[in-house]
């Protein structure tokens, strides 16, 4: 079975951005399945020596709320079929919205590892505020900035232990 990371997460949390940190160096190997799982990127990246994909969930629909809500919901359910690892990502700035507890329902479920990614701490001083993301009651969680690249390092040491 592969190693695939799936980023989840509503939008604007940074999910492309740390999607292109983790396939830097592997840009090419990129394929777009759009069509049958649409708005979907696949890329590959590579850690201490342990290869695997990524999928960048995104492009959501545009309409309403509800819409919107059911859009982001079967990309999470995609996500729990066919990663290995679920990358639940989080934004320090904005805090706990109604759609990322909508997302922490669906992921609860989920029998595959799921990491709260806490994104946008761009300074040592946020990490506090990242503690609030433990209500989840999805386990650890971690802090990092996908623009700076701190804390991406602490993810994926962990994140490779399940491949
Ligand atoms: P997505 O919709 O979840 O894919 O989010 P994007 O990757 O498109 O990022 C949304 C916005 O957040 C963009 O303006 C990014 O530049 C910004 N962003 C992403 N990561 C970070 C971060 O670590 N720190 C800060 N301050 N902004 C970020
Ligand atoms: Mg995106």
């Amino acid at each position: 079975m592969a190693n695939i990371i799936a980023i989840v997460g509503r939008p604007n949390v940074g999910k492309s951005t740390l999607y292109n940190r983790l396939t830097e160096s592997r840009k090419a190997i990129v394929d777009d399945y759009s069509g049958v799982t649409r708005d979907r990127h696949y890329g590959q990246g590579e850690w201490i020596g342990k290869k695997f994909a990524v999928v960048d969930t995104g492009g959501y629909v545009h309409g309403s709320e509800d819409v919107f809500e059911a859009a982001i919901r079967e990309q999470v359910l995609i996500a729990i079929e066919e990663a290995s690892v679920i990358l639940f990502m989080v934004d320090v700035t904005t805090g706990i919205t109604d759609l990322d507890d909508a997302i922490a329902d669906v992921l609860r479920r989920s029998k595959k590892p799921v990491f709260v990614v806490v994104n946008k701490v761009d300074h040592p001083l946020l990490q506090q505020e990242a503690s609030i993301f433990y209500s989840f009651g999805l386990g650890e969680i971690y802090p990092l900035s996908s623009m700076t690249g701190s804390g991406t390092g602490e993810l994926l040491d962990e994140v490779v232990k399940h491949f």
